[in-house]
């Protein structure tokens, strides 16, 4: 599939996009080579940088650690305040190892990008190749965020926002992509309000009293009470959510005792749960924690248990999300632009820039069956046609244009 092709002379973004391909795809390909986990892109940060700079934007580097700013002024118009549109892509890899056998493949041990965040890092810096060339024309400002760590919590998104990404000049919109492996080539597709789950890892130690298999009498067997809870809370917590709301709620290792003839002190049991809203995880947690007790201390043992926030859930402000349809109809034609039902049950930190500013958070499809692109997101073998990194650029371009025109 030539997308390059299909879109030409539809959209001035697009071909802008597809003119500058060659370039998205080598830094790519050079990010891909060279993966940095969270907190650690300092190679990448640097490249960020440079190319910014090349491109005239204003730079700050170091932002809550090791992310990137570029800020592109747009000469405004009249007396009204510019207002500023905010990009944000994430720049970090993830802790495995690259199984593909491309040349462009990890040359960093145990490191790979998985995520996509390569391409994102690759678009971002597109989008502002072809916006720099318009900030004469342009009625307010676009802030380039290259934000780190998005795959290791607790996240890079805080960290900047604390450092004030979102001031000077304060940020009025943001636009956030993620290549969606579950989605066609060509697409792109966005969903109305919750975005994502909420999520939580938890981690569980039940307290028995150990000893002797012949003597279950004077034991407190962690081992039952563990097996009861995990068989106990798969059938009931499901049943209290209202029909049609999805929950995760998996225990996903159990570790206690050493042999068939010893009864442990101690079990522990590692899981999560991910449900729709913030309000429903903590309803969710009330709920397995009076589970546990139940289970727990009437079995004459004691707990502890020990929480990790994932991240909150993304949502898509409604008219934003209806300038964002809009301006990417514009690119990629109506027809490729979907409104998903389901709920995405995985996470992003995205979701904190979201909760201070209103924002739409997107996915650009990448799984083509033909072309051999199938694997999902995370897998050591992910990989896609690099040419939908025009697609990505040119519809961010054109929210972040229709956004500022709109003001
Ligand atoms: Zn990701
Ligand atoms: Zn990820």
């Amino acid at each position: 599939m030539k997308i390059s092709r299909e879109g030409k002379g539809r959209n001035r973004y697009l071909d802008a996009a597809n003119e500058i391909l060659e370039t998205m795809l080598s830094i790519r390909r050079d990010l891909h080579s060279h993966p940095e986990l969270g907190m650690q892109e300092t190679r990448t940060a640097r490249i960020i940088a440079d190319r910014l700079k090349a491109l005239d934007l204003e730079v700050r580097t170091g932002v809550g650690g090791t992310g990137v700013v570029g800020l592109l002024r747009g000469s405004g118009k009249g007396k009204i305040p510019a207002k500023t549109v905010a990009l944000r892509a994430d720049i970090d890899a993830l802790p495995m190892q690259d199984q593909k056998s491309v040349e462009y493949a990890s040359k960093n041990p145990g490191i790979a990008h998985s995520c996509g965040h390569d391409a994102h890092t690759a678009i971002q810096l597109g989008a502002a190749e072809i916006l720099s060339r318009s900030c004469d024309v342009m009625a307010g400002n676009v802030k380039f965020i290259f934000q780190p760590s998005e795959d290791t919590l607790p996240g890079g998104a805080v960290p900047m926002i604390e450092a004030g990404v979102l001031e000077n000049p304060k940020v009025d919109a943001i636009s956030s992509l993620h290549l969606g492996s579950q989605f066609e080539e060509g697409t792109v597709v966005a969903k109305a309000e919750n975005v994502s789950t909420s999520s939580v890892s938890f981690d569980l130690d039940i307290h028995g009293k150990g000893g002797h298999i012949g003597e279950p009498h004077r034991v407190i067997n962690p081992v039952l009470l563990a097996a009861t809870l995990i068989t106990s809370s798969q059938t009931l917590l499901p049943k209290r959510t209202a029909p049609g709301d999805p929950i995760i709620f998996d225990f996903c290792a159990v570790h206690g005792g050493t042999v068939g003839n010893i009864i442990p002190d101690q079990v522990n049991l590692k899981g999560g749960i991910r449900v729709a809203s913030p309000e429903l995880l903590e309803q969710m947690m009330r709920e397995f924690e009076r589970m546990i007790q139940g289970i727990v201390e009437n079995g004459g043992a004691s707990y502890s248990l020990r929480l990790q926030e994932g991240y909150p859930t993304i949502y898509n402000d409604p008219p934003l999300l209806d300038l964002w349809q809009a301006a990417a109809g514009k690119v990629v034609g109506t027809d490729k632009v979907i409104l998903h039902e389901r709920i995405i049950t995985g996470g992003d930190d995205a979701a904190f820039f979201h909760q201070r500013v209103p924002g739409v958070y997107w996915f650009l499809g990448v799984h083509n069956e033909r072309g051999g692109y199938t694997e999902p997101l995370h897998s050591p073998h992910f990989d896609f046609n690099e040419e939908v990194l025009a697609i990505g650029a040119a519809v961010q371009a054109q929210v972040a244009t229709d956004y500022l025109k709109r003001q």
